[in-house]
């Protein structure tokens, strides 16, 4: 059964080159990065949203104090020239006073959010031309990934037969542990142990493997690693 297990390797090492050279193709890579950036496109359009909103109101709230304050100034600079009572003039002159500084500090307020409102609107115009973007390079690529996946499926094909064929010579529980690896992007997955010294190792990461593992390994059955997971055998005398 090893034999086959390493035969099957081999030959899914053939599928593996295949899959690796598309997902490492520029048709891919270009599709996928388009893709991703229309993915986040309508997220980063609601928080814009949100945040253009809440600007809006900000902006809103601050002209209309803006105006009230304006109002009272106005009124201040009636009663000046309506009073008589130097005191009161005094003390109206001071409010002013008072209101003018409020209302510079308004005034620059309602410009900083002014500012914001302009960032968000300009934040908005680059989005608009990113999707714009993303949009034409996943209408190009997407289509030719597909065309260079097409290309390969008769190969593909093929090597998938050939592994379903040696597939039947291995024990199912041994070939449920190698494809649940292959899916984790492990390869290759199958090593040769080292059983020569005292204690067995593993012949990738070098653990040294306990004690059952060493004897399961020396009746000829296969063995997982538990520090790098990879399974295990031993050459037979
Ligand atoms: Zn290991």
């Amino acid at each position: 059964m090893i034999n086959e297990l390493l035969q099957y390797q081999e030959v899914d090492g053939k599928l593996r080159e295949i899959e690796v050279s598309l997902s490492q193709s520029e048709e891919r890579k270009k599709a996928a990065a388009a893709q991703s950036v229309l993915k986040s496109a309508n997220e980063n359009i609601a928080r814009l949203d949100a945040r253009a909103k809440d600007l809006a109101a900000k902006f809103n709230s601050l002209a209309k104090l803006y105006e009230q304050l304006k109002e009272t100034e106005a009124e201040y600079e009636n009663v000046v020239e309506t009073c008589e009572d130097l005191d009161e003039i005094n003390y109206i002159k001071k409010k002013a006073h008072e209101l003018s500084e409020e209302v510079k500090n308004l005034s620059d307020n309602i410009e900083s959010v002014s500012k914001e409102i302009k960032a968000v609107l300009e934040e908005f115009a680059k989005l608009r031309a990113d999707t714009k973007k993303a949009n034409a390079a996943y209408k190009e690529f997407a289509p030719k990934y597909a065309e260079l996946k097409a290309s390969k499926e008769g190969e593909t094909g093929e090597i998938k037969s050939k592994l379903a064929a040696i597939e039947k010579k291995i024990d199912p529980e041994i070939m449920s542990a190698y494809k649940r690896h292959r899916q984790e992007k492990m390869f290759p997955i199958v090593y040769l142990a080292d059983i020569s010294g005292k204690s067995a190792h593993c012949g990738r990461c070098g653990n040294e493997l306990p004690i059952a593992d060493a004897e399961n390994l020396k009746k000829g059955e296969i063995v997982e690693c538990e520090s790098c997971h990879r399974l295990l055998y031993a050459e037979a005398n």
